[in-house]
């Protein structure tokens, strides 16, 4: 990266933030046989513990019933998908289930169309953090999925953090995952990789010459993991694929063809043609950027499928584009199905097998993150009163697990050992809560600041409680 960030040229005032985003294309693609693009349209919601409002309140507001959601739609839309990434979510919505909605959502999970991606406690931050803090909150996450769940995720979905470290791909290889997915990096480094065909490459760490803990890392084209930015370079197109706010496609049946001039076709029918060929533009435009025939289609964002009504709306009219697309694929050359962020990279690593796909390798992380034109360094020295004690608990915690794995080689009644280990989780699990992208980073409000304040104090006192019992014990 220092090689890369060295011969960047920078030229905001040539764009303007306001219209959109840059069309990156490489020059250098690799030209593949005309095979057909697959797009493959992945269903999200990103859900914040804790910013705007509280962990709790999101919970409360939304959360909870986009989790329940989940359960209710992919149950009565057999074909479509999901996928989840925040475990402390899971865990709260869990504890308050019937063992049957707990059965559906396991079976969605085995089925493969509900993917836990990341499967961490939060999406953390990965400039603030102490490394030992991201690995406990990943251990408490991965434990949770793999406790209740019975899966190992696969991939890393990180869509909203502002940077990246090169220590998070190194963690989450010697977790067991195998891809990467990040976005928010340096838009001029964004643009230079996209030009040089480099938005996949080998993660590799400075130290290990002969990369065997490279992880393979994809890095999501333009600037936001919204609707807007999900289809190609232009925003306004995009979200014309935001059906929550937008006209029901036609129901009618597609032409197989588009109507030459002057022809008496249904109106409804000739706006799919022009509507499709609008997108698919768009497609090739994103697709372009890559060394394959496969593209991502993220469709969610903030707290999205949080009602029936956006669910049942967004399933219709996907459903219908789909349809229309895929009966047409000779006119379009495009095909499209639901899918999930493993089913996306397993195609990947089909054409890198058929094609002969080769990657380069890069070293270093991506900071500083910048979005239009302003850096994001601010928060890396934010509410310091909160970043120290996020430290003071972290350094409590790891002093009380030691403590009480010592104590628990001697003879401890099972009521007290019960008591200490209770105490410890939730230490983990409000220490896990603060590492996320919006918490240590102080990007929160006022009034979610003090909060994860309060749960902060809550784990330290239980580590100190910890600590105490086993001293008396
Ligand atoms: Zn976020």
């Amino acid at each position: 990266m220092n090689d890369v960030l060295d011969k960047l040229k920078i030229a905001y005032n040539t764009w303007n933030p306001s219209v959109g985003n840059k069309a990156i294309v490489s020059e250098n693609n690799q030209k593949l046989p005309d095979d057909v693009l697959e797009v493959i349209v992945i269903p999200h919601s990103h859900n914040d513990p804790g910013w705007k409002k509280t962990y709790q309140q999101y919970y409360e507001d939304q959360t909870r019933q986009i989790l329940s959601l989940i359960v209710e739609k992919l149950h009565e839309y057999p074909d479509m998908t999901f996928i989840w990434v925040e475990s402390c979510f899971l865990d709260t919505w869990w504890a308050n289930q019937t063992a049957d909605t707990q059965q559906k959502f396991r079976s969605l999970v085995k089925s493969g169309r509900l993917e836990i991606t990341s499967g961490m406690w939060v999406a953390p931050d990965e400039a603030s953090p102490h490394y030992f803090a991201l690995l406990d909150q990943m251990i408490e996450g991965h434990y949770w999925v793999k406790k209740n769940l019975g899966v190992v995720p696969e991939s890393s979905l990180n869509f909203d953090q502002f940077g990246y470290s090169t220590t998070m791909p190194y963690l989450v290889k010697k977790a067991g995952l195998k891809n990467v997915l990040i976005k928010r990096i340096h838009r001029a480094v964004k643009e230079l990789f996209g030009s040089e065909n480099k938005l996949n490459f080998h993660w590799r760490q400075l130290w290990d010459p002969d990369g065997k803990d490279d992880i393979f890392a994809h890095v999501d084209t333009y600037e936001w993991m919204s609707i807007s930015d999900s289809c190609g370079p232009n925003r306004e197109i995009c979200n014309k694929l935001d059906f929550l706010n937008e006209r029901d496609l036609p129901m009618a049946d597609a032409p197989k063809a588009p109507a030459p001039p002057g022809a008496r076709v249904n109106a409804g029918s000739r706006n799919m043609h022009a509507f499709t060929q609008m997108l698919v533009e768009q497609f090739r435009l994103k697709n372009a950027n890559y060394k394959y025939k496969v593209m991502m289609l993220p469709h969610g964002g903030d707290f999205r499928y949080d009602t029936p009504f956006e669910w049942d709306k967004q399933y219709r009219n996907l459903k219908r584009f789909m349809k229309y697309v895929n009966d047409n694929t000779k006119l379009y050359n495009v095909k499209m199905r639901f899918g999930t962020l493993k089913d996306y990279f397993y195609e990947i690593e089909r054409q890198n097998m058929k094609y002969d796909i080769k990657y380069p390798t890069v070293t270093g992380d991506f900071f500083t993150y910048t979005e239009n034109t302003e850096y994001w360094t601010g928060y890396f020295t934010t509410r310091q009163f909160d970043k120290r004690l996020g430290r003071e608990v972290l350094e409590s915690l790891r002093a009380a697990e030691m403590f009480t794995s010592l104590a628990f080689t001697c003879d401890i009644p099972s009521d007290v050992r019960k008591e200490m280990i209770a105490g410890l989780v939730i230490a983990r699990k409000n220490l896990g809560i603060f590492q996320h992208h919006d918490a240590i980073t102080g990007t929160s409000q006022e009034h979610v600041a003090k909060d994860y304040e309060e749960l902060l104090t809550i784990a330290f006192s239980k580590t100190q409680r910890s600590n105490v019992t086993k001293n008396s014990a």
